[in-house]
């Protein structure tokens, strides 16, 4: 396959130290060097060591920036290709003329978002398993989530993906020498084969998706609201929970919804907490607008939290809305605990099982721990630290291996119904092709193309 040569550059633009530019391809030593005034020429050093000089422009001879180059020869390079990178001098100006020089390159061009990722996964370094993981270590926000991310970068989950692959294969070979020499055939035994295989690949895709509920919160966060009639202390802990959190709370870009979301992680369980203040009755056109976009927020969520004041009584409005969120996961925060009560408990518990009620006080910083933990038993089965997070987490991978499952089903079920071996095979057949696509075995070029357009440019 005869590529072009790509250059971008790879570190977040703006002001810093230094920035990097990457380049790959046939051409990226050869070009670069072209383009660098150095006492050793690039085509000439050695692999993975890094050299002092100048890029100058062919143009006008004269140094456009001091640089320090890296050369990474292909295959050990992150594309497998021999790849350059120019370390320049941070901020817009330096990097973008040291890209203008190299872009005016013979056959270089730039390259698109996730180019240099999707070139590795092309050049067979790393599957798409691997190649989706890139993506989520650099968004991660969370130290769990980027374990989840980094055993799934290292190829711990295809090993498992693979593995499954194996018996799917073995049972298709199998069948196939049924169907070529059926003199051999000892019908029932083949079926007793394909019902032994398929269970025994279903127990492990079970017990895989049973860690992807778990490995989908720890990568996405746990879409949750706060709720409550004003003054309860809703704002007062949405601040106790981010400045917990000063270091990691940022605001989530390219959301749609005009709902603010801050991501915060309550002990290491992250957190995306959607601001709908603004949940209440109105006449007015424009405010209405905002209340009809934080109720469609709070549908969305995966986890409510209610607020209510210890020190006053249930309100017609309290009841209003607990009617409406008692269906979904929710947690009830009796707040102020710290003044006298005068909420009767009691009635709450109609609305919300006791183990999900949390006494709290915003104001002491107490109660905490209590909310954490009930966090946990709801979402988590068992201690997260024992966890070991080779989590299927993904929901392309989830959805593919929720399908390849269903076909091994109806396999065994059409041994049951006596159906032929041959139209069983398609079944099989359809397991196999499933479990290909999450690693990107059968992958097409348009679901290719759209994962690693999800990528940030450079990477
Ligand atoms: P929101 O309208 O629900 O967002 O409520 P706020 O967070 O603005 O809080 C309303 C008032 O209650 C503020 O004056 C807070 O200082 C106070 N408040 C919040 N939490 C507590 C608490 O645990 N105990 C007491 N005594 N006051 C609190």
């Amino acid at each position: 396959m005869i590529m072009d040569t790509i250059a971008a550059i790879s570190t977040a633009v703006g002001e810093g130290g230094i920035a990097i530019i990457r380049v790959s391809g046939p051409d990226a030593i050869a070009g670069t060097s072209s383009v660098f005034r150095s006492r050793i020429k690039l085509n000439e050093a050695e692999s993975h060591t890094i050299h002092y000089g100048h890029i100058v422009d062919p143009k006008t001879d004269e140094a456009v920036e001091e640089v320090l180059v890296s050369v990474m020869r292909g295959p050990r390079s992150f594309t497998a290709e021999d790849v350059v990178e120019i370390n320049a001098h941070g901020g817009v100006i330096a990097v973008k003329n040291v890209l203008d020089v190299i872009l005016q390159l013979d056959g270089f061009r730039t390259a698109e978002p996730g180019e240099f990722t999707k070139r590795a996964f092309l050049n067979g370094r790393i599957d798409l398993m691997q190649a989706e993981a890139v993506i989520d270590l650099i968004r991660s926000k969370s130290d769990r989530a980027f374990s989840v991310a980094r055993k799934q970068a290292e190829g711990k989950l295809s090993k498992q993906i693979k593995t499954l692959r194996q018996t799917v294969i073995e049972l298709l070979a199998h069948i196939e020498v049924n169907i070529d020499y059926p003199e051999h055939d000892v019908e029932e035994m083949t079926s007793a084969f394909i019902r032994d295989q398929c269970s025994s690949a279903i127990t492990e895709m079970d017990r895989l998706l049973k860690t992807a509920n778990e490995g989908k919160i720890l990568r996405e966060g746990i879409l949750t609201a706060i709720v409550g009639r004003p003054n309860v202390g809703k704002s007062s802990l949405m601040n106790v929970l981010s400045q917990e959190n000063k270091a990691i709370v940022t605001d989530i870009p390219g959301t749609t919804r005009d709902v603010i979301e801050q991501y915060v992680t309550l002990n290491g369980i992250p957190l995306r907490l959607l601001d709908t203040a603004g949940i209440r009755d109105t006449n007015d056109v424009v405010e209405k607008i905002g209340v009809e976009r934080s109720r469609s927020a709070l549908e969305e969520a995966d986890l409510v939290l209610f607020v209510l004041n210890y020190n006053e009584p249930l309100h017609e409005d309290d009841y209003e809305l607990l009617k409406t969120v008692q269906h979904r996961n929710i947690i009830a925060i009796i707040n102020k605990t710290d003044l006298p009560r005068a909420l009767n408990i009691d009635e709450v518990e109609r609305f919300v099982p006791r183990d999900a009620i949390v006494h709290m006080s915003v104001a002491l910083d107490q109660g905490l721990e209590g909310l954490e933990s009930t966090i946990t038993d709801m979402f988590f089965e068992g201690q997260l630290e024992s966890g070991d997070l080779t989590y299927v987490s993904n929901a392309r991978h989830i959805s593919l291996l929720k399908r390849a499952r269903q076909s091994l089903v109806d396999a065994i079920e059409a041994t049951h119904m006596g159906i032929p071996i041959d139209v069983i095979q398609i079944d099989v057949r359809q397991a196999w092709e499933s479990l290909g696509e999450i690693l990107g075995d059968e992958a097409g070029d348009s679901l290719i193309d759209q994962i690693f357009s999800q990528f940030c440019l450079g990477k």
